[in-house]
């Protein structure tokens, strides 16, 4: 008997590269070209320490707040997280206690899985179509819960609002679970079936549309009563899971809705722009509604593309997963960024 027969083991996540090395086109973990809204760099310039002599705020209202505001919903519907994939992880201890398995597709986040193991969750990875579009009617049976990435990650593809609420409604008994971490840039949200499904959250982060994946900050939306019982979980965890700074500058971020409608538009732009040239050099790619596009070349292998692109110092992101490895997931970053992949990428095809 060792003691290492008790730990609770799990192979974790691996996160997209955070390289050291300055000038790289860095096209990999699906962060935003721009800067967070004005505001947030002139708080964080006028900061003052001392205050953080103190604990903060452990109902995180001012953020709370700012997030009920905006997206017009009542204060009880919202909770806040160290960046989503605390508030994912959170809502699967939370909601996912059952014998029968979670659901979700074999081509998703890959963090969902992991968290399955962390917390022994039985779960089952249903297929995607052979267009990476999710069947509805494959959710139409006995489970512990439901995840969909809604747009998915990373095929980029949208499930529509009314296939969404088709698996919510046929789910009554279990949690459904919808994160939207991309939804800004051209997806539907389902926020607006929360009062009509108390068995439904919405998830959402701070990572992409709003600049600031540095500050770890996600929320999500629900009924009061699903809200509720995340907090009670939350708070026997940790009561202070979010820090001073990112309260603050989370609520100034999300206040400046003008600068959030024009970044998130010039990055639908880009993207765009950069699906038509990929297109003209003979990738293959389903509709991306998000800030990234998941392509591939029939002609050139995945990982020859990946690894030309890194000599070349972008760095995409590619999975060597089944069904997938031929793919490279491409982040969109600015016009020129852009020019410089499709000029890199006409020397190789
Ligand atoms: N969900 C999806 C589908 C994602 O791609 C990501 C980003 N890796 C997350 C959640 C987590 O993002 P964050 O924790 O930065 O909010």
């Amino acid at each position: 008997m060792s003691w290492e027969e008790n730990v609770r083991k799990v192979i974790p996540y691996t996160p997209g590269e955070q390289p050291k090395i300055k000038n790289i086109i860095k096209l990999n973990t699906n962060e935003n070209p721009y800067p967070p809204a004005p505001a947030v760099e002139e708080a964080l310039r006028n900061m003052d320490a001392d205050a953080f002599r103190k604990y903060p705020d452990p109902g995180c209202s001012r953020l709370v707040n700012a997030i009920a505001d905006f997206y017009k919903v009542d204060k009880d519907n919202v909770f806040v997280g160290v960046g989503s994939d605390d508030v994912l992880s959170m809502a699967f201890l939370t909601f996912f206690n059952s014998n029968k398995p979670v659901l979700f597709p074999d081509i998703t986040y890959s963090f969902y899985d992991v968290w399955a193991q962390l917390y022994r969750i039985p779960y089952e990875q249903i297929p995607l179509k052979s267009d990476f579009t999710i069947e509805p009617s494959d959710y139409f049976r006995e489970n512990g819960g439901i995840v969909i990435a809604n747009p998915n990650a990373p095929t980029g593809v949208e499930l529509s609002l009314s296939a969404i609420e088709e698996i919510v409604k046929r789910n009554p008994d279990v949690v459904v679970i919808v994160d939207e971490a991309y939804v800004d840039f051209g997806g539907e949200s389902a926020l607006p079936l929360i009062d009509k499904y108390d068995n439904l959250l919405v998830v959402q982060t701070f990572s992409k549309s709003r600049s600031m994946a540095g500050m770890r900050i996600g929320y999500a939306f629900g009924s009061k009563k699903l809200i509720g019982y995340l907090s009670d979980a939350k708070f026997s965890f940790n009561s202070y899971t979010m820090n001073m700074p990112s309260l603050e500058l989370g609520a100034l971020a999300i206040e400046d809705r003008d600068y959030f409608e024009k970044t998130r538009s010039m990055i639908i732009k880009t993207r765009e722009r950069t699906k038509e040239e990929l297109s003209k050099l003979g990738f293959v790619f389903a509709d991306s509604k998000t800030n990234f596009i998941f392509a591939m070349h029939p002609d050139r292998p995945g990982k020859e593309l990946f690894e030309y692109l890194r000599q070349h110092d972008i760095i995409v992101r590619r999975f060597d997963l089944p069904r997938i490895s031929e793919y490279l997931r491409i982040s969109i970053g600015t016009d020129e960024e852009m020019d410089t992949l499709i000029s890199v990428l006409k020397e190789i095809i």
